[in-house]
């Protein structure tokens, strides 16, 4: 096994490295030689208040290591301070090489009582911070002809998850989002590739734990570290990777997955066409038993992590 510095000379910005898998992110890819803009608002779960400390321990922990960070604490949610944040690399560093959308937060609700407040946060951070870092980096990448930037997506969007409406929305609609950009900016020499991550942070850390299975259940959960989706996240930005674009990729402790991306199950043809008796009567039960079970991530990732 090699062990290089794969990220040598090059520049990254990861948003949401103050805490969890951001933190293991920003940490191994200053580890490869990275120099990192290590950005995070500071708030809590649900988005609510903002704290420099976290960003500004990692950029620390990085420093000690020998590695170079800066620290920032603007919220991606902003178009001018999504900007800031990738000029500040390049003040700081010369250019802009990586981009790791990472920043997240959760308000979970059961539909029926999602509130606006609670949709409108969630696809802010997620999907509209996403948009803006990504379109705030495209300008330097399109000028320089090479770039890669890493997404995170969810199971919670990519198969389902009870009371996550605005979370899940917004995580599919960032794996739309990585293969547009991946699409639009391939001949720029530009990549995009999601991570579909499994880590126990605090994000899922309201899991409750009241039953010895649940206690159980948790204690598994937690030996899947944010520190081990890390690797991937290196592996994707690297020029190593110069040949993996528009992908999904899952990693859950020591497993890594390929997912899947929607194509046509199952066609029904009938010459003279379709009304809504004969989609009843042909084509419905044709399809039926091609139909997706509502499935939650659960039930889809059903054994232990390994
Ligand atoms: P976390 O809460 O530990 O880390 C998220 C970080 O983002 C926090 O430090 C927070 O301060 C920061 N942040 C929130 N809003 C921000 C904003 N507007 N601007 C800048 N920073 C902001 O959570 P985590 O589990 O490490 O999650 C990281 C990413 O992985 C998220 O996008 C999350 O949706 C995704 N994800 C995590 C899991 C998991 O199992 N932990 C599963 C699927 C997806």
């Amino acid at each position: 096994m090699t062990n290089t510095k794969m990220l040598e000379g090059k520049v990254a910005v990861v948003t949401g490295a103050g805490r969890g898998i951001g933190r293991g992110f920003a940490k191994l890819m200053a580890a490869h030689g990275a120099k990192v803009v290590v950005n995070d608002l500071g708030g809590s779960v649900s988005g609510e208040g903002e704290d420099r400390g976290p960003a500004y321990d990692v950029v620390n922990e990085i420093r000690n290591d020998g590695g170079e960070a800066v620290e920032n604490a603007d919220s991606v949610t902003d178009w001018d301070a999504a900007h800031g944040i990738i000029q500040q690399a390049v003040d700081t560093f010369g250019k802009i090489d990586i981009v790791v959308n990472n920043a997240g937060i959760l308000r979970d609700r059961i539909f029926h009582k999602m509130t606006e407040e609670d949709w409108d946060s969630v696809i802010s951070v997620h999907l509209k911070g996403s948009f803006n870092m990504s379109r705030a980096a495209a300008d330097h990448f399109r000028a320089q002809q090479s770039g890669a930037f890493v997404h995170m997506t969810s199971t919670s969007g990519l198969i389902g998850n009870f009371g996550q409406a605005n979370y899940s929305a917004a995580k599919l609609g960032i794996a739309g989002l990585s293969k547009s950009i991946a699409l639009d900016m391939a001949r720029f020499n530009v990549r995009s590739n999601c991570i579909t991550p499994f880590a126990w942070s605090r994000m899922i850390g309201s899991i409750p734990q009241d039953t010895p299975e649940e206690q159980a259940r948790v204690a598994k959960i937690k030996e899947m570290t944010p520190d081990k989706i890390a690797p991937m996240a290196v592996f994707l930005v690297s020029d190593a990777a110069a040949n993996v674009n528009g992908q999904i990729f899952g990693v859950r402790n020591n497993e890594l997955f390929l997912m899947g991306q929607s194509r046509p199950l199952r066609s029904v043809h009938r010459s003279e066409g379709w009304t809504p008796e004969t989609i009843a009567e042909h084509a419905a039960p044709a399809m039926q038993s091609s139909f997706y079970p509502l499935e939650r991530s659960g039930d889809v990732f059903t054994w232990d992590p390994v």
